[in-house]
C-alpha cells in the first residue's frame, strides 16, 4: 500500500553565514560532524548534553571545553530557534507561539500548563495536504514538511521561554509532556517526526520519555504499526465520526482508510493495553455527529480496545461551516460513554481568548467573504485531488 504525501521538506541546515544548524542531528550524525573538525569521540556526549541537556545556544558557555574547541564549534556551527512571530498568553496559562522559520513560513505551538505538569503541542507541517471539515489547517494550501531540526526547535524555544532548563529544578517543570497535535500530519512526516521524537527522548539530553508523548494522526492506516514499534509512543486517533458515510466527508482520508481498517490497525498497535490505552479524539459538532445514537455506535465500535475517548468541544474559526452543541449534548455523549465503562474526558475548551486550537492563530483576522469562502472550496478540491480522494 503505497502511502500519499505530496508535501515537500526544506532543508534549512546552514544559516546566512553558512554555519550548520547543530539542532536536529542524531546523536550518531552529531558525532559525525565533530569527528570531521577533528574532535575526539567524547566530546559528542559532552556536547549533546550541553546542547539538549542544559539548553546552551552559545559555544561560549560551555565550560567544559576547552576556549580552542568553543572557537572551533563557533566557526563552523550554530544551536538555532526559530523565531517568534507571535507569543501569546492566555488567561488560563495557555501559550501560544507563531514561530517563523528561516523560509519565512510559520508554524503553530501551544504550551498548554496543568498543576503539576503540562503538554506541548507541537506542529509536523506548515498546513496540511489533508481536509477534514472541521479543521483551519486543512484548508490552507502552503504545505512543507517540517524538517526535525524544526520539530526539535518547538520544544527547545518552549523550555527556553517557560525558562525550564536546569538548573530549574525537573520536577517542578510545565512541560513534562509532548503531544503531536499542532499543525499537520505527522504520519504524513514520519521520518522527520521520528528522528526528532528520538532526540527528545534520548537519555542524555531533554528526556522526556515515549510515555509522556502522543502521536496524533487522522488515521494512516499503513504508518500506524511502524510508529509503535520503532517509537513506542501513545497513540491518538482523530476518529470523530462512527460510520464510513459520514467520516468520508468530514475526515477524507478515510476514504482511503475507512473505520475498519483504522480499528484493526490500533486493535495491533503495539504496547498498547489496559494500562497503555488508545486515545479516540472525537470532535463535538453540533446536529452532525453530537447525538445519543453517535455514542452507542461509538461505544459498540471500540469495543474490545484499551481505549479512552476524548470529546473534543468544537472550536469554531470564521467561516467554518459547523457549530459547538450545547454543553448539555456533549455532557449526553458524555455520560453514555462513561456508563459503557470508557473514561471520556471532555477536553475543556484552554486558550479560546488566543484561539489556541490547531491552526486557528492566523485565520484570527480572517473574516471570510463568499468569494473567499469558495477558495478555500476549491483549494480542498485542489488537495483533494492531489491525494486521490475525489
Ligand atoms: N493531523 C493530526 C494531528 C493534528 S490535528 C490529526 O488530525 O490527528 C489534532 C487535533 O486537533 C485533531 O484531533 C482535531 O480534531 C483537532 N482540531 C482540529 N480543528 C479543531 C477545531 N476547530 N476545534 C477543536 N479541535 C480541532
Ligand atoms: Fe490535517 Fe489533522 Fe487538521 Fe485533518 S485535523 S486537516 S489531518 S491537521
Amino acid at each position: 500500500m503505497g502511502i500519499t504525501n505530496h508535501a515537500k521538506t526544506f532543508a534549512p541546515t546552514l544559516d546566512s553565514d553558512g554555519k550548520r544548524n547543530l539542532i536536529g542531528l542524531s546523536y550518531d550524525e552529531l558525532g559525525e560532524a565533530l569527528a570531521a573538525l577533528g574532535l575526539e569521540a567524547f566530546r559528542t556526549k559532552q556536547i549533546w548534553s550541553w546542547i539538549y541537556h542544559h539548553g546552551a545556544t552559545d559555544f561560549a558557555t560551555m565550560s567544559t571545553l576547552a576556549k580552542p574547541v568553543r572557537d572551533k564549534l563557533a566557526a563552523h556551527f550554530v544551536i538555532a530557534r526559530p523565531s517568534i512571530s507571535q507569543d501569546q498568553q492566555s488567561e488560563d496559562g495557555t501559550r501560544k507561539w507563531l514561530l517563523k522559520m528561516t523560509d519565512g513560513q510559520e508554524v503553530e505551538c501551544v504550551h498548554i500548563p496543568e498543576e503539576d505538569r503540562g503538554a506541548l503541542c507541537v506542529s509536523s507541517q506548515v498546513g496540511c495536504t489533508l481536509t477534514c471539515r472541521f479543521c483551519h489547517t486543512g484548508t490552507q494550501r502552503l504545505v512543507r514538511n517540517l524538517e526535525a531540526s524544526e520539530i526539535v526547535m518547538q520544544i527547545m524555544l518552549a523550555r527556553d521561554a517557560l525558562k525550564e532548563w536546569p538548573p530549574f529544578p525537573a520536577e517542578d517543570r510545565r512541560l513534562t509532556n509532548i503531544v503531536m497535535m499542532g499543525m499537520g500530519e505527522p504520519l504524513y512526516n514520519y521520518d522527520n517526526v521520528a528522528k526528532a521524537l528520538r532526540i527528545v527522548m534520548h537519555g542524555e539530553g531533554i528526556a522526556i520519555s515515549k510515555r509522556k508523548i502522543t502521536l496524533s494522526t487522522s488515521g494512516v492506516v499503513p504508518m500506524i504499526h511502524r510508529c509503535g514499534e520503532e517509537l513506542g509512543v501513545n497513540l491518538a486517533v482523530s476518529l470523530h465520526a462512527v460510520t464510513d458515510e459520514l467520516r468520508d466527508q468530514i475526515v477524507p482520508i478515510n476514504r482511503k482508510y475507512p473505520i475498519r481498517d483504522l480499528l484493526k490497525s490500533c486493535r495491533d498497535y503495539p504496547g498498547s493495553s489496559n494500562a497503555r490505552r488508545i486515545t479516540f479524539e472525537y470532535i463535538m459538532l453540533k446536529g452532525v455527529n453530537d447525538s445519543p445514537a453517535d455514542a452507542r455506535q461509538l461505544v459498540k465500535l471500540l469495543r474490545g480496545l484499551p481505549a479512552k475517548i476524548n470529546l473534543i468541544p468544537f472550536n469554531p474559526w470564521p467561516g467554518a461551516p459547523f457549530e459547538c452543541p450545547d454543553w448539555s449534548v456533549i455532557e449526553t455523549f458524555g455520560d453514555i460513554v462513561n456508563a459503557a465503562g470508557y473514561a471520556s474526558p471532555i477536553r475543556t475548551p484552554r486558550g479560546r481568548d488566543i484561539m489556541a486550537a490547531c491552526g486557528q492563530l492566523k485565520s484570527a483576522s480572517l473574516r471570510f467573504s463568499a468569494a473567499e469562502k469558495a477558495k478555500i472550496e476549491s483549494i480542498i478540491k485542489e488537495k483533494e485531488a492531489g491525494q486521490g480522494l475525489n
